[in-house]
């Protein structure tokens, strides 16, 4: 059932939701090794393992960095996220199909640095979106912690029981279908059973879109 008549804020998740692009996480991914290795002074080997850890440990590895080592974490987020963006194409298609549903469309990402505005930019969406919530913006509480979902309903005055989130990352519909969003996920692989916590799912943003507006 398409949920468009209900729903007056669409809450969309950043990368690997509304574009896949391997080269650019590669490239920011780098970058976070190299700013790891030097504040925290251990090899490239040992920044991976703590990279990995603190995202696993955390939802953002920013938020394990600045609790266990003292970083900066605007300095960290200006530093990793000024990559190229080039490697991003404009999704018209996608533009097109935002545009038209009903009422806010927010992005919400872990991402932060100016990386949510450079990216939708660069793939021609950022007219498309009315607000952006990212990690700086989320005082540093990422996805999955419920303290992210709570500031965004507060920052911008969302009903979580008129509210969508999409996302590419299972764990983090967990809490919004708490809280009493509708929740979507996207991408390539899906449990089964679903959990009871996913309430749509689709292959792709576009899918899942061209389904709800033709609903
Ligand atoms: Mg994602």
């Amino acid at each position: 059932m398409s949920p468009v008549a209900r729903i007056r804020d669409w809450v969309f998740d950043l990368d690997n939701t509304l574009y896949p692009a391997p080269a650019l996480y590669d490239e920011i991914g780098e970058r976070m090794t190299d700013y790891i290795a030097r504040a925290v002074g251990v090899d490239r080997a040992r920044a991976l393992e703590l990279r990995e850890h603190y995202f696993h440990e955390h939802g953002a590895t920013v938020v394990g960095l600045t609790l266990t080592h003292g970083v900066d974490a605007r300095d960290f987020m200006a530093y990793v996220h000024d990559a190229d963006y080039s490697v991003l194409t404009p999704d018209p298609a996608l533009a097109a199909l935002v545009a038209a549903l009903p009422g806010r469309k927010i992005v919400f990402t872990n991402g932060g640095g100016g990386h949510a505005e450079r990216t939708l930019k660069a793939l021609g969406l950022d007219r498309a979106f009315d607000l952006i919530f990212d990690l700086d913006a989320a005082g540093y509480a990422p996805k999955p912690q419920r303290a992210a979902y709570e500031r965004l309903l507060g920052a911008f005055g969302v009903t979580p029981a008129h509210a969508m989130l999409v996302e590419d990352t299972l764990r983090n519909l967990e809490p919004a279908h708490e809280l009493g969003f509708a929740t979507a996920l996207v991408g390539p692989v899906h449990p089964e059973p679903r959990p009871p916590y996913v309430d749509h799912y689709a292959h792709d943003v576009h899918t899942l879109l061209r389904a709800w507006l033709k609903a």
